[in-house]
C-alpha cells in the first residue's frame, strides 16, 4: 500500500539522535533551545517554545491568552479535533465558522457575518484559531483586520504549514497573529516523532507558555514575587504540566529542518504534477492561491457532486488497489462529543459538503513518479468503474 503520508529519515537524522543518546542530557539539555532558536530564525518570530505535541502547544497557547470559563473559542470544523479540544481543556466553549468552498480554509466573510451576530448577542470569541488546511495559509490579513475590529486574539494552527509562506513571509512569523502552532508528527512536513512548537513575538506570552509547559515552575527571579532562599530555589507560581520536548526529539527536528525547504519544493512539484495529470478527469483538484507557497501537507481531490454518494465505494476501491487514501476531515462539530454539546449536522454546510466529497491521496517527498502515475491511473479507473456500474446495474 502506498501510504498517504510518510516521514523521511536519513543517516544524518539517526546519527543526530544517537549523539544525544551518548550525551549527558536526554532531556532539558541544549538541543531543545537550539531547535527553538533555529525555528525562530527560520520563521522570523522572536520566540519558539518546543513541546511534546501541537496539541500541548495549543493548550499552553490558550492558557497564555487567559482562555477560561465563560469564554468562547472559534475555529474551523475542517480540522483535527485537537484544534477545538484545547478550548475545553480551559473550560471554555467552542463554536465553529464554516469554510471557504475554494480553499477549504476558514472563511473570513463567514467569520465577519458571525462576529456581527455575536456582537449583538454579547458572545464574541476571545480566541479564533484559523487552521492552514493542507499547508495553504488562511487569509490572515482579513482575519487580523477583524480581530482589530472585534477584539479577539489569534492562534494560527499551522500544523500543516511548516515551511509555507504567506505574502512572502514564512508562516510562523506571527505577523498577523499572537501565536502560531506547528506539529512535528511523522505525517507532517518535518518530524520529531511526536512534537510541537508555539511561536510568538510577545515576550510575556513566551514566558507564560514556558511556565505552563513545565509545571508552572520557574527559576527566574524576575518572575517571582518572593525572595529566593538560595541558588537551589525554584518557585511554582502557576499550575502547569509536563509538556516538554526531549533532546532526542529536538536533535531529530534540527536535523530534519536542514531539509525543510527541499521537502516543501518537492511536495509542490508533485502536487503540480497531480494537477496536470488529473486535469482532464472528473476529479476536482484543489485550488491554490498563487500569492503564497503552500507546504502541501495534503493533496485533497473531490468527487463531482453527482458521484458523492459513491465516496465509500471509491475509497474502498482505491485502498483495495494499493492506494492508501484518507479523509481530511470529518467536520469536528459532527463528532459525538461535540454533538452532545448541542452542535449537529446541517450547522455548517460547506464543510459538510466538502467532507462528503473529499479524498486525500498520497503525497510525501520520497514518492516516486512511477508511484504517482500508478495512483493517478487508479483514481481514474475508480471513477470509470463506478460510472459503468451506474449505467449497467
Ligand atoms: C496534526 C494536527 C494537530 C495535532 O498535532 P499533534 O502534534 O499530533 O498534537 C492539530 N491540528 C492539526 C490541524 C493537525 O493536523
Amino acid at each position: 500500500m502506498i501510504p498517504y503520508g510518510r516521514q523521511d529519515i536519513i543517516q544524518d537524522d539517526i546519527e543526530a539522535v544517537i549523539a544525544v543518546l551518548r550525551s549527558d542530557s536526554l532531556t532539558q539539555g541544549p538541543k531543545v533551545p537550539d531547535f527553538e532558536r533555529a525555528m525562530a530564525g527560520y520563521t522570523g518570530a522572536e520566540y519558539g517554545l518546543a513541546v511534546n505535541s501541537a496539541t500541548s502547544a495549543l493548550h499552553i497557547a490558550c492558557m497564555a491568552l487567559d482562555l477560561g470559563p465563560g469564554d468562547w473559542l472559534w475555529t474551523t470544523p475542517n480540522t483535527f479535533v485537537a484544534t477545538a479540544n484545547c478550548a475545553h481543556y480551559c473550560n471554555a466553549q467552542v463554536d465553529f465558522v464554516d469554510i471557504d468552498p475554494d480553499t477549504y480554509n476558514l472563511s473570513p466573510s463567514k467569520l465577519a457575518a458571525k462576529l456581527e451576530r455575536a456582537k449583538s448577542e454579547n458572545r464574541l470569541p476571545k480566541i479564533v484559531i484559523p487552521v492552514h488546511f493542507s499547508g495553504q495559509s488562511c487569509n490572515m490579513k482579513a482575519i487580523h483586520a477583524l480581530s482589530q475590529q472585534y477584539g479577539f486574539r489569534i492562534i494560527e494552527d499551522a500544523s500543516h504549514a511548516v515551511g509555507a509562506k504567506y505574502l512572502d513571509k514564512p508562516v510562523g512569523c506571527c505577523q498577523f497573529s499572537d501565536i502560531t502552532v506547528f506539529s512535528f508528527h511523522p505525517v507532517k512536513i518535518i518530524t520529531t516523532a511526536e512534537g510541537g512548537l508555539a511561536m510568538t513575538n510577545d515576550q510575556d506570552l513566551a514566558n507564560k507558555m514556558a511556565l505552563y509547559r513545565s509545571h508552572g515552575v520557574t527559576r527566574d527571579p524576575r518572575l517571582m514575587d518572593e525572595e529566593m532562599e538560595g541558588v537551589w530555589d525554584y518557585k511554582q507560581i502557576a499550575l502547569g504540566f509536563n509538556y516538554r520536548m526531549t533532546d532526542l526529539q529536538a536533535a531529530l527536528g534540527l536535523s530534519q529542518l536542514t531539509r525543510l525547504d527541499t521537502y516543501v519544493a518537492r511536495r509542490n512539484e508533485l502536487a503540480q504534477r497531480y494537477d496536470d495529470l488529473l486535469r482532464e478527469s472528473l476529479w476536482i483538484t484543489p485550488k491554490q492561491d498563487d500569492r503564497q507557497t503552500s507546504a502541501r501537507h495534503l493533496y485533497v481531490v473531490r468527487l463531482p457532486k453527482a458521484l458523492s454518494c459513491h465516496r465509500a465505494k471509491i475509497f474502498e476501491f482505491l485502498r483495495d488497489h494499493g492506494v492508501g487514501v484518507n479523509v481530511h476531515y470529518i467536520p469536528v462539530h459532527t463528532q459525538p462529543y461535540y454533538r452532545r454539546k448541542g452542535l449537529d449536522y446541517g450547522d455548517l454546510s460547506t464543510s459538510e459538503d466538502f467532507y462528503r466529497r473529499a479524498i486525500s491521496i498520497p503525497l510525501y517527498p520520497k514518492m516516486t513518479l512511477a508511484e504517482q502515475d500508478f495512483i493517478v491511473a487508479t483514481l481514474i479507473e475508480a471513477l470509470t468503474e463506478i460510472r459503468d456500474e451506474k449505467h449497467h446495474p
